[in-house]
C-alpha cells in the first residue's frame, strides 16, 4: 500500500513538473490575455461610485525616493478629473492607478518650485495622445504658469512633429497638443477664490504661506457634500486652515525638522557644506508633522493624509519617528500618504474609504 502511494506521489510530481515546463508558455499566454481583457482600454473609474475620489500619484518630495514620486494628487469628481501638481514620476503612477485621463478637465499647480511640475510635460503629452484631446489641457496656476507651460511646449515641439507625422493628424490632433495656462490672481486682501464651478464641482484656490515663494496656493475641492483640501507647500497657514474648514480629507505637506537637521549635520560632517546649508534653509518654509496635525485639528478635518514627505520615509519602522507628536495633536484619522493610495468619498455618504491601487 505504501509503495503504491509512493509511486502515485512520484507520478504526480512528474506530471506537475512536466506541466510547469511544457505549460509555461500556455500559462504566460493566459496571464497576458487576462491582463489585456481586464485592463487595456477599460475605464477603471467606471466601477467607482458617484463621489469624490483622490488618487495619490506622488507622495514624495524632491529628495530621491525609491517608492514615492514627486508631489501629485489627482481627483475624480463625478465625471470630471483634475490633477493637482505633477511631480517627477507621478504621471506614470497615475496612469498605472487607472486614472481616467480622457476625463481630465484641467491641471492645477500649487506653485512654481520645479519639483511640483517636473512631470507636467509628461502629463500634457499623455492628456494629448492618451486622452485624444482636441484642445490643450488648461493648466491653472500662479503668475508665471504661462512661462512654464510655454517653455514645456517649446521643449516638446520636436516630439510633437514626430508623433503627428507617424500617427497622422486624425489620430493625434495637432490642436490638442500642450497646455493652456490660466493664471490665478487672487485679489489683494482675498485669501481664496473659486476657480472652477461646473456641474456641481467647485474648486477653490487658497493663498498659503511658502514665503519667500509667492504666490503659493492650496486648493479645496467640493462635490455633492464631500470635500478635499490640498495644502501644496506651506507652513502652518491660517488662511488654508480657514478655507479647509470641515473637509473630509486634508492633504498636508510635512517635513520633519529634526530628521532634516540630522541630514544636514551628516552632510556638513562629510564636507558637503552647500547641501548642508540647504537642509537648514528648507526648514523655514515647510510644515512639520505636528504643524500639519494642528492644521487639520483647527480646520476640523475628518482625516489627515501627510504627503510631500521630507525626508523620505522608506520603511514603516521610521514612520513613528517621522510623525513624532503629530498623532496627539489631531483627533481624526492620520495617515502617511503612499503612492497608489486611493481615497473614496461616496456622494451622499459619510464614509472615507482608503485603498491602494497597486
Ligand atoms: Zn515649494
Ligand atoms: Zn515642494
Amino acid at each position: 500500500m505504501r509503495g503504491k502511494l509512493g509511486r502515485l506521489f512520484a507520478i504526480g510530481v512528474i506530471l506537475i513538473g512536466l506541466f510547469l515546463v511544457l505549460g509555461r508558455d500556455w500559462l504566460a499566454d493566459r496571464a497576458f490575455q487576462r491582463a489585456l481583457d481586464t485592463s487595456v482600454g477599460v475605464d477603471q473609474s467606471a466601477a467607482l461610485p458617484d463621489g469624490l475620489h483622490a488618487y495619490v500619484c506622488g507622495s514624495g518630495s524632491p529628495m530621491p525616493d525609491a517608492t514615492r514620486a514627486g508631489p501629485c494628487i489627482a481627483v475624480l469628481a463625478g465625471q470630471q478629473a483634475f490633477i493637482f501638481d505633477a511631480g517627477s514620476g507621478s504621471i506614470r503612477k497615475l496612469l498605472r492607478m487607472g486614472f481616467p485621463i480622457p476625463k481630465a478637465q484641467a491641471a492645477f499647480l500649487t506653485h512654481l518650485h520645479s519639483d511640483h511640475f517636473d512631470g507636467l510635460g509628461e502629463l500634457l503629452l499623455q492628456a494629448w495622445v492618451g486622452g485624444s484631446r482636441s484642445a490643450p489641457l488648461p493648466v491653472h496656476g500662479p503668475q508665471g504658469t504661462d512661462q512654464v507651460v510655454g517653455g514645456l511646449m517649446q521643449a516638446y515641439q520636436i516630439d510633437k512633429g514626430y508623433r503627428i507625422a507617424h500617427h497622422g493628424a486624425a489620430i493625434v490632433r495637432p490642436e490638442g497638443f500642450g497646455g493652456a495656462a490660466q493664471i490665478i490672481d487672487l485679489p489683494a486682501g482675498a485669501n481664496s477664490a473659486v476657480v472652477h464651478d461646473r456641474d456641481g464641482v467647485r474648486i477653490t484656490a487658497i493663498r498659503v504661506d511658502h514665503a519667500p515663494i509667492s504666490p503659493a496656493l492650496g486648493y479645496r475641492i467640493d462635490y455633492k457634500g464631500r470635500s478635499l483640501a490640498i495644502s501644496g507647500d506651506t507652513v502652518f497657514s491660517a488662511s488654508f486652515n480657514a478655507a479647509a474648514k470641515g473637509v473630509d480629507v486634508m492633504f498636508h505637506e510635512a517635513l520633519n525638522m529634526e530628521m532634516v537637521a540630522a541630514l544636514g549635520a551628516k552632510l556638513a560632517e562629510r564636507g558637503r557644506k552647500d547641501s548642508a546649508q540647504i537642509m537648514t534653509d528648507i526648514q523655514n518654509y515647510h510644515a512639520s508633522p505636528v504643524d500639519a496635525a494642528r492644521a487639520a485639528q483647527t480646520a476640523g478635518a475628518k482625516a489627515l493624509v501627510l504627503y510631500h514627505l521630507v525626508p523620505p520615509v522608506p520603511v514603516r519602522l521610521i514612520e513613528r519617528k517621522f510623525l513624532g507628536d503629530a498623532p496627539a495633536a489631531f483627533d481624526g484619522d492620520l495617515r502617511l500618504a503612499e503612492d497608489g493610495m486611493m481615497i473614496s468619498l461616496p456622494a451622499g455618504g459619510k464614509s472615507i474609504d482608503f485603498s491602494n491601487a497597486f
